[in-house]
């Protein structure tokens, strides 16, 4: 379906990713007429390492025989986890604990699938507030806009206007591409053995996933300005341990995630809200920004269908009380800690050597999540 036919809708959804049709899946059967616009065309590339936990394939009901038919779906049973440069350990599950997936396709295909109608290839420019709701690039009346654009949400810029201190970002850089049958036989990644490697200072990770015939190699790390020289330490590692060559890594693209509860943003206003990347949700501890995405996104649609179009801010706050009550409130001192930044991370590449802590703590609970309930929504 096209936009063409029509200049006006009810819920306008800027971002066409996980959180922007998960909305509009939430709002599919609302009588709400609900537009994605985004300015991609689909499918389009995502910088992600793709890792996807069971729950978000609950969340979307995702049939997995059937997506697997056309898609990229790899199997995680163990990992392989480390401090670069020092020694790794692998922990085994003997069973599926995630799923490796390429975001081109993840997200087209939840798009696809999510009920709205879109307009792709187009970016949203200009916002201007009438008695209607919102004048979208001069042309589009939408009653009420999500602001669904991922870190660099125009509309999340429209909302928090000050940048001035942005302590919760990880800045991260991440190749996929396609191995030859050449290039395999020198990698040692193997597919259902995702490998992570800890920063000493334990201010991020670098990681190698290989699915469905793609590589995929990436470092995010926490308000990192000089990110390259750190990959660089990374890609060394890699090659020195005899697990990715380094010749063989394609051109690396750069993105931004900011974490949750790190700081404060602003995410309703009168007739707009935010969901996913667009307010920072990623995990604090993993980086894990799909299934938050997912979740903000039919959290939103709960509360806008309870609206019955009435988008008063006061009306909204229910999705703020709501994201709370789910991901905790934010901090005004994250950082305070009794133990001295130094002596947590000498503590922390003591846990990370030891199979306990790695599987119970760092994978179990921080990756995986495990201890998380699912979310009720509908
Ligand atoms: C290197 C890296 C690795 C990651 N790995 C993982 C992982 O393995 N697992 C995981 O769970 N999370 C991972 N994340 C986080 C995850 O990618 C995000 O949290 C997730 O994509 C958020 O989804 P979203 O729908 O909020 O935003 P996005 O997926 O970013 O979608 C936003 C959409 O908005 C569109 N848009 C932007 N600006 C405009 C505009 N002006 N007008 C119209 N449209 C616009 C974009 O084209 C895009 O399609 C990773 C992030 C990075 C950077």
């Amino acid at each position: 379906m096209t936009a063409t036919e029509s200049e006006t809708c009810d819920v306008l959804i800027v971002g066409g990713g996980p959180g922007g049709s998960s909305c509009a899946r939430g709002l599919r059967d609302s009588g709400l007429d609900v537009l994605i616009m985004d300015k991609a065309t689909f499918p389009r590339d995502k910088v992600c390492a793709g890792w996807i936990t069971p729950p978000v394939v609950d969340l979307l009901d995702l049939d997995l025989a059937d997506y697997a038919r056309d898609h990229a779906l790899q199997p995680i049973t163990r990992f392989r986890t480390g401090i670069i440069g020092g020694t790794t350990i692998e922990t085994e599950y003997g069973k599926t604990v995630s799923y490796g997936i390429r975001r081109c396709e993840f997200d087209n295909y939840l798009l696809k699938r999510c009920g709205a109608r879109t307009q792709l290839g187009t970016p949203l420019k200009t916002m201007e507030c009438n008695e209607n709701g919102w004048l979208i690039n001069g042309s589009l009346q939408a009653k009420l806009v999500v602001g669904a654009g991922g870190h660099f949400c125009p509309v999340a810029r429209e909302l928090n206007q000050d940048h001035s201190s942005e302590k919760s970002v990880v800045l991260a850089q991440e190749t996929e591409f396609e191995l030859t049958p050449e290039q395999q036989s020198l990698c040692h990644v193997k597919p259902d053995t995702p490998e992570l490697y800890f920063c000493r200072d334990l201010k991020g990770y670098g990681w190698c996933f290989y699915k469905d015939g793609y590589l995929n190699v990436g470092m995010g790390r926490e308000g990192e300005k000089q990110l390259s020289a750190v990959r660089d330490e990374f890609t060394d590692y890699l090659d020195r341990e005899g697990r990715v060559p380094k010749e063989i890594l394609g051109k690396f693209k750069g993105h931004a995630y900011r974490l949750y509860g790190l700081q404060k943003r602003t995410i309703v206003d009168e007739r707009v809200l935010l969901v996913g990347d667009a307010i920072g949700m990623a995990s604090p501890q993993s980086g894990e920004g799909i299934r938050p995405a997912i979740e903000t996104g039919f959290i939103a649609a709960d509360v806008i269908r309870g609206c019955q179009q009435d988008y008063t801010k006061v009306r909204l706050a229910e999705y703020q009380d709501k994201l709370f009550q789910r991901f905790g409130e934010w901090s005004d001192h994250p950082e305070a800690s009794l133990i001295p930044a130094t002596l947590r991370q000498f503590l922390g590449r003591k846990l990370m050597s030891t199979q306990w802590f790695t599987r119970k703590v760092l994978l179990d609970r921080w990756f995986l999540q495990q201890h998380v309930s699912p979310l009720v929504h509908g």
